[in-house]
């Protein structure tokens, strides 16, 4: 009689852990093994003095595909969590005093729009139809494949050529919309990705329309509340996730991998192995006796990576009811700024933020009347500029808050209970992020798709990668997409039904 398969997944961020959820609903006996003392990866979540913080993501879009992880078992999200609509989906804001609330209702978009350049309503209308042709193309047909061999990637090639997928995300906006604000707000997504707007395809206007088919969302509690609910689906269909659980390498035998070892001396075989880690760090660290691996992490080192992310959790005994649950802060400089965050060599002076105030959706992660928020600094990694965040991070710190202060929240420091941040270098130590980028490879076109880490090893067969660095890429979506192709290569490959 054959063994029940086994199967072992490192690292429990939403790649991580959308994998394990599939791969135990299929009747595979699975592991989760993540390193700190909380799952969620880059949803981690903060808790200080009756504030809740969500670490990372957000802004949950596309739903539908965290409801087919519950429905692989027949169960249903709304079980395990309540999703909650943002409405506006994002305030836009300008030093200027303007802003821009982003909705998905129509005709609030075409008065704001209208006021800004009349000529704009029609352009918008055809970036709108460019982006969902994008979507049909690039997110529905082609998110979850696994792109292993360059015939995958010819076969999209007609599809990809068709939408002028070599073309940047601010070239498309810009040939559709004339407004240099409107510019921005239509093309600042990428950034969300990981990805600089003037670089990214093209491909990825596609949020635009994604999250106008399916909204943004925000879960009761937190992100925090989504993971915590993937993890009990998880744990409900038989899973194990072990926390505090560093791994540490991956041994080999005989042209495949056998096991996977732990800090503490602890050691499970497994009949296959995937990697939620850092792609770097996967090849470098965890198979760092391997040949093979180690070729393929020199390579992968020589790739671009995208920026960092300092970001700035923060409680007030003071809810700022002028603020709208998302707010993308724009400075005086957009281009110049961007071309800083991605080549370094130095911090910028300026800055484009964002802003989370979530008690606006869920006033429960904060005291009564208080609010518990988050706003982030685009900044570049540690490859690009070698900056001692440790004491940068302070002096940061208090530009962030004067800036807020004086353009956004007025009395902010005098309404400061409690606040911490974190920096590439929490990037680079916690996450094991190679040069503490936030986002892993850039999502650049000579960087997607089958150019990406595929889901599958080359050298290894019973050896995955899954999560930002690999296909299709960075974001819950994503992740959660990446999750979909390796996991359907696990299950034929363990030839499970
Ligand atoms: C501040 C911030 C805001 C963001 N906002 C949004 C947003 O609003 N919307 C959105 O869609 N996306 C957002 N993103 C992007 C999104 O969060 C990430 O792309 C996604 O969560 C990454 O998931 P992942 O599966 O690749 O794993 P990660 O979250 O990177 O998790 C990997 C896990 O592996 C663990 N690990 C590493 N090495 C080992 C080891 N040796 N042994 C055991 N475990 C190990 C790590 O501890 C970690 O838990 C944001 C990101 C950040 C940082």
């Amino acid at each position: 009689m054959s063994h029940q398969k086994r199967a072992v997944v490192v690292g429990a961020g939403f790649g991580g852990l959308a994998l394990a959820i599939r791969l135990q609903s299929a009747g595979v006996a699975t592991t989760l093994l993540e390193r700190r003392d909380k799952p969620g990866g880059r949803a981690y979540v903060y808790e200080r003095e009756g504030f809740v913080f969500d670490g990372g993501p957000t802004v949950i879009t596309d739903p539908t595909a965290l409801e087919e992880l519950f429905a692989l078992s027949g169960r249903r999200m709304s079980d395990y969590v309540d999703m909650l609509p943002v409405d506006p989906f994002y305030r836009l804001c300008w030093e200027d005093g303007t802003h821009f609330d982003y909705a998905n209702d129509q005709e609030a978009l075409d008065r704001q729009i209208h006021a800004r350049n009349p000529a704009d309503v029609a352009g918008y209308q055809k970036f709108l139809a460019y982006s969902k042709a994008v979507f049909e193309a690039g997110y529905l047909e082609l998110g979850a494949v696994p792109f292993l061999s360059f015939r995958d990637m010819l076969s999209a090639g007609p599809q990809l050529a068709k939408l002028e997928a070599w073309k940047s995300v601010y070239g498309i906006v810009s040939r559709f919309i004339q407004d240099e604000q409107l510019r921005q707000a239509f093309s600042f997504h990428s950034l969300l990705v990981g990805g600089n707007p003037y670089k990214t395809s093209s491909i990825y206007t596609l949020i635009h329309a994604l999250e106008r088919r399916w909204g943004v969302w925000f879960p009761k509690g937190g992100t925090g509340a989504l993971v915590n609910g993937m993890v009990k689906l998880f744990q409900d269909l038989g899973g194990k996730l072990l926390l505090d659980a560093d791994a540490t390498r991956i041994e080999v035998e005989h042209g495949r991998a056998a096991s996977i070892r732990l800090a503490d001396g602890s050691q499970f075989p497994v009949d296959a192995i995937a990697s939620n880690a850092d792609v770097v760090h996967t090849y470098e660290r965890l198979l760092g006796h391997h040949p093979p691996a180690q070729r393929r992490a020199a390579s992968l080192k020589r790739k671009r990576f995208s920026m960092s992310l300092f970001v700035l959790y923060f409680g007030l005994d003071h809810h700022h009811a002028q603020l709208r649950h998302h707010t993308v802060c724009f400075g005086q400089r957009y281009r110049g700024l961007i071309d800083e965050i991605f080549k370094g060599p130095t911090l910028p002076e300026d800055f484009s933020l964002y802003l989370h105030a979530p008690c606006v959706t869920d006033p429960s992660l904060a005291p009564p009347g208080c609010g518990s928020h988050y706003v982030l600094a685009p900044v570049p990694h540690l490859g690009n500029a070698d900056i001692d965040w440790d004491e940068e991070g302070p002096r940061y710190r208090d530009r962030i808050f004067d800036y807020l202060e004086r353009f956004y929240m007025p009395g902010l420091r005098q309404q400061l209970v409690t606040s911490h941040f974190i920096t590439p270098f929490t990037f680079r130590d916690e996450l094991n992020a190679y040069h503490g980028s936030a986002f892993s490879l850039e999502p650049i076109l000579t960087q997607s798709a089958w150019f990406r880490p595929h889901n599958r090893d080359a050298d290894l067969p019973n050896l995955y990668l899954v999560g930002a660095g690999t296909h299709p890429g960075a974001g819950v979506p994503g992740v959660v997409g990446s999750a979909k192709a390796t996991a359907q290569l696990m299950l034929d490959d363990l030839a499970m039904p």
